[in-house]
């Protein structure tokens, strides 16, 4: 006879490759049913869009066919997004991880990425939030369609919804073609009331699109809102790299935890199947490498991310196969995998912290 115990001592010959442990230990192994000679078992991913999801499910059925005794297994693959532990106190109902998009300068695809990187997250079956903290050129609310709020009930705002991301934007705020005179104090009693005065619900991962640079109001926003951490993103070109080593910089300084590097516009795939790099090359991972961190991908030039963008239909929505979608798409895991990681090291540290006390 098969049991529990047998399954648990095979599955904790397997480690999950992106976090180094393995899954029992990691608690990502649930609802075991033995019956004769076949198991039925579900897998608990630490995010839906886990870049290695098929491999883990054929490591899980290779190890459980390999137990004496077992001739068939069904693996049920779910995910539960562990929160990074840090306390965001005004709010009633818990984001689970909070990730800033960041750049030295604008233009550069911050908004697009936040944009892409938010709905990939939903299609995968995340609770996701977007804030759109762009004092200079609050874009987010055009690129996913959306141009008002609903109305506010019992005293609370609710976001605006699109491609089952709930959204919050500075430029709801405003008259449209009103300009944005804003400093820090303006952007911090803003973002509050994003916090505290929003019908979130819970989420798993809210995303936020900073405001380009590295003056006050990026400075008050991270002072206001405890963040997962930080994305960087960069043209290949040399200036760019400047500007964006800065950025990196400024998450350093802050305390928040870097999750890596992304090259936007990095070239343009002609029709012949070459490429033709409009802006140098490299410059991402150089990056990368030298301020030691992760280097999440590059992103091709494609006129129909801009198309997508004015149009209020997001990229990866839109053509979920294309290069440039799957690209967007790539990267979004990595950063999901690299919250993971953090939030799973947090609440081991905090469990030995525990057991030590
Ligand atoms: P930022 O938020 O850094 O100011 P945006 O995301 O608003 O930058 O992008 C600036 C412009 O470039 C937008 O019109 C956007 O659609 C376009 N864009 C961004 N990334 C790409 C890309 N990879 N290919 C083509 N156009 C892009």
């Amino acid at each position: 006879m098969v049991s529990n115990q047998d399954v648990l001592k095979a599955l904790s010959n397997v480690i999950e490759p992106e976090l180094h442990k393995d899954l029992v230990s990691l608690k990502m192994i649930e609802n075991i049913i033995i019956n004769g000679t076949n198991v039925d078992l579900k897998v608990i991913l630490t995010t839906p869009a886990c870049p290695l999801k098929q491999k883990i499910e054929s490591e899980v059925k290779t190890a459980v066919l390999g137990i004496k005794g077992v001739e068939s297994v069904r693996v049920e693959m779910d995910a539960r997004v562990p929160s990074d532990g840090q306390t965001r106190e005004m709010l009633v109902l818990p984001i689970k991880n909070a990730i800033a998009i960041a750049s030295g300068k604008g233009g550069v695809g911050k908004s697009t990425i936040a944009v892409n990187v938010a709905v990939t997250l939903a299609m995968r079956g995340a609770k996701v939030g977007l804030v759109d903290a762009d004092i200079y050129g609050p874009n987010i609310p055009t690129m996913m369609g959306v141009d008002s709020l609903p109305a506010p009930q019992n005293g609370r705002l609710i976001p605006a919804e699109a491609y089952g991301v709930k959204i919050m934007s500075i430029g709801f705020m405003v008259r449209p073609g009103q300009p944005l005179i804003w400093r820090g104090p303006m952007l911090h009693t803003a973002i509050r009331q994003f916090l505290t005065d929003v019908e979130w619900g819970e989420l798993d991962y809210l995303i936020i699109d900073l405001p380009p640079g590295t003056g006050d109001a990026q400075l008050s926003l991270m002072q206001n809102l405890p963040l997962s951490g930080g994305v960087i993103v960069t043209l290949p070109q040399k200036v760019s790299i400047e500007d964006a080593g800065r950025g990196l910089q400024m998450f350093r300084e802050m305390n928040v935890p870097v999750l890596g590097v992304v090259e936007n516009m990095s070239f343009l795939a002609m029709p012949d199947g070459t490429k033709m790099d409009l802006f140098g090359t490299g410059g991402g991972e150089a990056l990368a490498s030298k301020m030691d961190t992760t280097f999440l991908g590059c992103i091709p030039i494609d006129p129909a991310v801009r198309i997508g963008g004015d149009n209020g239909k997001p990229i990866v929505f839109e053509y979920p196969e294309s290069p440039v979608a799957m690209s967007l798409i790539e990267i979004t895991e990595k950063i999901a995998a690299q919250v993971s990681l953090l939030a799973i090291t947090h609440q081991f540290t905090d469990s030995v912290k525990k057991a030590t006390e």
